[in-house]
């Protein structure tokens, strides 16, 4: 759970390093590949490097040689030094370990699990670093961005190579992030073609709704789906969606990842039959992320906002 800070995120770092230049360098941990960035503030929509990906390869050495490469790389591409970064965001495709330092579950890249990722990174740069759920990041980045989003409750639905959730809501007057694990909700289970998810069991939401899912599925990318076949994949997200509302009742859901970028239609279908499904609580504004592809670092920046 994170709790979005009131105060200027920033302040108190610039307070105790006395620079006047700061560098944020912020990765995404898909389920595919890693998204790098970098920063001059923290409430920056316009990253000071443009940003680009390494493939993960899945096994934990070369994965974490990759993170290493690209941070730096980051850094050199905004023209600073790796040794001027002033923190570094990163979130990770799974459920994190209550300290926050690795991952204990994880649907794609389960050779992570359990690995000391907090520490290994810590180690070869010696900054401030935040460790999140890739949801909960993204989450944070619509509530902290966008204006129009501000102090209002909500779920975020990103469905990448799996589904990201989480949901910003008030606990007693605070706005709080809390990634969940819906996308592991068990949507068919008399499913007659039992499809096996990551996680290990069959019928998951992810296996009918995120990328991953769709393109074992049909056997091509989300990008290729004709109208009918997205209208399949709809009807999935509308049920997933609906039984997180019944669950977490709140009045707007976010759709962000890659395979709801560029489907404008997929956005509106969704809207269409969110609105007039018979629910027993009220139906959702379904609103599309504007942060397109720069969603994963933006989350992981925000994650950089929260009190260290
Ligand atoms: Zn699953």
């Amino acid at each position: 759970m994170l709790v979005i800070s009131r105060e200027h995120p920033s302040a108190s770092h610039h307070h105790a390093l006395e620079v006047s230049m700061t560098l944020y360098v912020a990765v995404d941990c898909g389920g595919t590949k890693l998204a790098f960035a970098a920063y001059r503030s923290l409430t920056d929509q316009i990253p000071i490097c443009p940003g680009f990906t390494i493939t993960t390869s899945g096994n934990y050495a070369e994965d974490l040689e990759s993170l290493k490469t690209g941070i730096k790389r980051a850094a050199i591409e905004a023209g600073y030094s790796p040794k001027d970064i002033t923190a570094i965001g990163i979130t990770l495709p799974g459920r994190l370990n209550a300290a926050r330092t690795m991952l204990e579950a994880a649907g794609n890249v389960t050779e992570w699990v359990d690995k000391e990722i907090f520490r290994d990174l810590q180690s070869a740069f010696g900054c401030h670093m935040i460790l999140g759920n890739d949801g909960e990041g993204q989450a944070l980045a619509e509530a902290i961005l966008n204006p129009e989003l501000a102090g209002k409750e909500l779920l975020l639905v990103a469905p990448g190579t799996g589904i990201a959730i989480a949901r910003i809501h008030d606990v007693d007057g605070r706005m709080v992030s809390m990634a969940t694990e819906g996308a592991h909700q068990i949507i068919n289970p008399l499913g007659s073609t039992p499809r096996m998810c990551g996680c290990g069991h069959n019928n998951c939401w992810e296996s009918y709704a995120s990328g991953d899912g769709i393109e074992k599925r049909y056997g091509k990318p989300a990008s290729e789906l004709t109208l009918e076949e997205w209208d399949e994949v709809a009807f999935w997200m509308e049920v997933g969606i609906a039984n997180c509302l019944s669950l977490h009742m709140v009045p707007i859901v976010v759709l962000g990842g890659g395979v709801i970028a560029g489907q404008t239609h997929l956005v509106a279908n969704l809207a269409k039959r969110l609105g007039s499904r018979r629910m027993n609580t009220p139906s959702p504004d379904v609103i599309q992320s504007g942060f397109g592809e720069r969603a994963g670092t933006l989350g992981a920046l925000a994650m950089l906002t929260l009190a260290a």
